[in-house]
């Protein structure tokens, strides 16, 4: 049974039973995630990546990021059951696609023994999701110090740290947190005046994002599909280079 508990604007709190999306089974790296639309009253189905046919529809009951032991402990808990996903119970070394570039990301990286080792792969997996929460959390700090004049990270530095964000992200099988890394990227290239780069970011982001069918998620996509038709009315326009031309001019200091 899944039970959808959610606050709204129009009630204080209200609760429902789905069965059909009951039907959807956990797994800690799902491939779709539900959510509920308070506009419709309706609790939706997303898939998080391209499903195979025939491949089974999986959701997450618990926090993603939370460590294998505490997922299997609450879903032991409130569940019953035991969870075996890849995730849980991996077979072979998890690599990322790509190596990772930025410094935070490299640090987090622990490279596993090619002799495989399952315990080692899960305190991996572990570091990786407790990151992928800690560095959200820290993308803010990132953004507001990127666009000060007196910033010590490079434009590479931020598009990287946002880029391999994506590359843990996928290799934990937690597509759902894609979505702000995404955002920052668009923004990133608005403030760096790139109406490619901001166009490219932007479409994924539309194409990824949950919008709601009412009035408030139309005019969310509405919103974005504008700026991208028109990057520079976006709220990031510019900022970056603006910040470079403040720290590149003296600064004025009388001289006796
Ligand atoms: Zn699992």
């Amino acid at each position: 049974m899944f039970t959808g508990f959610t606050r709204s604007k129009h009630l204080p709190r209200y609760a429902g039973v789905f069965p059909n999306i009951s039907r959807c089974n956990h797994s800690c790296g799902p491939n779709a995630s539900a959510r509920f639309d308070e506009e419709t009253m309706a609790m939706r189905l997303f898939s998080r990546r391209p499903i195979a046919p025939g491949e089974q529809i999986t959701l997450s009951y618990v926090v993603g990021t939370m460590s294998c032991a505490r997922r299997q402990e609450e879903l032991k808990t409130k569940y019953l059951f035991t969870c075996e996903c890849d995730y849980c119970k991996p077979t072979k070394p998890s690599r990322p696609s790509r190596p990772l570039k930025h410094l935070y990301w490299n640090i987090v990286h622990q490279p596993t023994n090619n002799k495989f080792d399952l315990q080692a792969e899960i305190f991996a997996s572990d570091i990786r999701r407790s990151q992928l929460a800690f560095r959200l959390e820290h993308a803010e700090t990132l953004w507001v110090e990127w666009l000060s004049p007196s910033s010590k990270q490079s434009d590479k530095d931020l598009i990287q740290f946002h880029e391999d964000a994506l590359v843990v992200i996928a290799q934990e099988g937690l597509h759902l947190m894609r979505i702000t890394h995404v955002a920052y990227l668009a923004h990133a290239c608005a403030a760096l005046e790139d109406n490619g780069g901001f166009r490219r970011w932007g479409n994924m982001l539309i194409s990824l994002s949950e919008w709601t069918e009412g009035h408030e998620g139309g005019e969310q996509k509405k919103t974005w599909q504008d700026w991208v038709r028109d990057p520079m009315a976006s709220p990031a326009w510019g900022l970056r280079v603006q910040a470079k031309k403040a720290k590149a001019k003296p600064q004025g200091i009388a001289r006796a």
